[in-house]
């Protein structure tokens, strides 16, 4: 009988799965918020993922339950645990992706390299640590911030004033994570999988560049990066693997310094856009190796297939018809860039898709991909 995964969410990542799966002969359900993107190709349901009953359910039709986001509550993958079901990541681990103040404590448990960080719970707290680290910081809510959002630069205590009124109201109260602000000069991310049984693979670290807290463009290997740096990342990335006992696709996002250290910023634990270079540039693409690492399979070879690869996210995309207005054009111009869509409506900012391009030149092909990617622009 076929092997069945469940994935919860049915966003791109879901969706991003679905194609190895196709090809492995791996029976792919979702369960997803809406119909949509992963939905309209994959088997499962529409519900709710906070509701323990719907997931329950879902659940009994697959060998295991892995994730395409991290929302989902601990009470909900705690009963699934309880009731037997295979969940990759499991809770334990998960907890750590869900909180970013838990995450910096265990990390630190760890000996992990990262910023100086303080939880804090009240103006009178944040400026002492202000005062301590140069006047300047950031501040986090610890739990749903994505895309930069849950993040502000601050300089002064009241700059977060209604982050802390909001903690006041909440009868479960709260703090806020506080981390100096890392003078970094480039942003690098380091993927990790890692099966029940124990067996590990790393990636090649990666350069992730931001523009407003969003990904805009990945290169595959990270270019400047020696043996040292290398090594270091890799080794960063296992130990939190093991350590945090992450079962699927785990992804570190670290920041390099002036001083040329690397400190973990945050962790994901499901495939992540800092690898869509894979899908083209891999010997095996992240949403593969994540279908094999939550069914406890051997994994694959994570090693490039070219020299480079660089990955262009397509954001907001044309304001007139859908993406596949532009497709003529992009693929007569860029035959050798690969397109990949998600099936959603254009919107301002939003990740509607990506272009991925592989060769031995980067120059060159990071001149396609983003010509490619600026062809889905207005
Ligand atoms: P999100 O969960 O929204 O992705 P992150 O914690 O990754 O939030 O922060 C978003 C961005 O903010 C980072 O990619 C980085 O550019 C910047 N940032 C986060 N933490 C720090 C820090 N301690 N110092 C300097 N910049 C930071």
């Amino acid at each position: 009988m076929a092997l069945r995964v469940g994935v919860v969410g049915g966003g791109q990542l879901a969706r991003m799965m679905i194609a190895p799966a196709v090809e492995l002969g791996i029976e792919i359900e979702v369960l997803a918020e809406e119909r949509g993107m992963a939905a309209r190709l994959a088997a499962g349901s529409v519900g709710d993922y906070t509701d323990i009953a719907t997931v329950l359910a879902f659940a009994r039709d697959v060998d295991v339950v892995t994730f395409d986001h991290e929302h989902v509550p601990q009470q909900v993958l705690r009963t699934l645990v309880a009731e037997g079901v295979a969940v990759h990541p499991g809770p334990d681990a998960l907890q750590f992706a869900q909180d970013k103040l838990l995450m910096r404590a265990r990390l630190e448990e760890l000996g992990m390299p990262q910023p100086d960080w303080a939880s804090v719970s009240d103006a009178e707290q944040l400026q002492d640590f202000l005062d301590a680290h140069g006047g300047r910081a950031v501040v986090k809510t610890p739990r749903g911030g994505y895309d930069g959002k849950g993040v502000r630069v601050v300089d002064a205590a009241t700059e977060a004033e209604d982050w802390f009124a909001a903690l006041a109201e909440d009868a479960r109260g709260g703090s806020l994570l506080v981390e100096e602000f890392v003078p970094f000069t480039r942003e690098l991310a380091q993927q990790v999988a890692r099966r029940a049984s124990g067996e590990v693979r790393a990636y090649p670290v990666v350069e992730t560049v931001q523009r407003d807290g969003v990904c805009a463009e990945v290169f595959a290997p990270a270019p400047r990066a020696g043996e040292r740096l290398r090594d270091a990342a890799a080794r960063i990335g296992i130990a939190i693997a093991e350590g945090l006992g992450v079962t699927g696709m785990l992804a570190v996002e670290l920041f390099e310094t002036t001083d040329d250290r690397i400190l973990v910023n945050e962790l994901a634990m499901r495939p992540h856009n800092s690898g869509h270079w894979t899908q083209d540039g891999a010997v095996t693409s992240q949403f593969e190796q994540h279908l094999r690492a939550v069914l406890d399979l051997p994994l694959g070879d994570p090693s490039p297939r070219q020299p480079w690869a660089v990955m262009v996210n397509i954001l907001g995309g044309p304001a007139q018809g859908g993406l596949e207005s532009r497709f003529a054009s992009a693929m007569a111009a860029h035959p050798s860039v690969k397109l990949h869509t998600y099936g959603k409506a254009p919107r301002p900012g939003r990740k509607v898709g990506h272009v991925n391009a592989t060769g031995d030149d980067l120059e060159d092909i990071v001149y396609d991909a983003r010509a490619a990617a600026a062809l889905f622009a207005d």
